[in-house]
């Protein structure tokens, strides 16, 4: 099975800072945060929201957070996984970019797009390096997917 790694692209000064403009560039106007899935969609959002002069919602696996303002268990190809939005981040009508490395099944962006989406913020758009094309989690996700790759 072949794994997409982005840790070359992050360990190269120009490489990621041609990546993150990248990824930045596909962001809809008046989006107002980027929502990055841990954990390589930490360094990603990071970066871009930096750039963007955006704020950063970190999505974390369970466990981590202080005040969790909701959670989401999704199924995995073997077994479930969970994600949790922190408390008081996400306000109710904010436009907010979904952002992680890659998008294989989508069950990952799409549990964050539930998290976002029960603090009544909307999805703009979500923004990966890599895409899994034959999966086809853009045809069900009902946002704009932007990735740099597919394959
Ligand atoms: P999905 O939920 O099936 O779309 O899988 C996407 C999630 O799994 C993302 O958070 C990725 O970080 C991770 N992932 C899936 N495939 C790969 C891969 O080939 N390389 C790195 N991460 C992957």
């Amino acid at each position: 099975m072949l794994f997409r790694d982005i840790n070359p692209v992050l360990a190269d000064p120009a490489a990621f800072r041609v990546l993150t403009d990248a990824l930045a560039s596909g962001v809809a106007p008046g989006t107002e945060v980027l929502v990055a899935v841990e954990a390589r969609g930490f360094l990603l959002g990071a970066a871009m929201a930096y750039a963007m002069g955006l704020g950063l919602v970190c999505v974390r696996k369970p466990g981590k957070l202080p005040a969790v303002e909701h959670r989401v268990d999704y199924a995995l190809e073997y077994g479930t996984a969970t994600l949790e939005l922190p408390a008081t981040v996400v306000r109710a009508g904010q436009r907010v970019a979904i952002v992680d490395d890659v998008l294989a099944t989508g069950g990952t962006v799409t549990a964050t797009k539930q998290l976002v989406e029960h603090c009544g913020a909307r999805v703009t758009g979500v923004h990966v390096v890599f895409e899994i094309a034959a999966l086809a989690a853009r045809d069900r996700l009902g946002v704009p997917v932007h990735a740099l790759l597919t394959d």
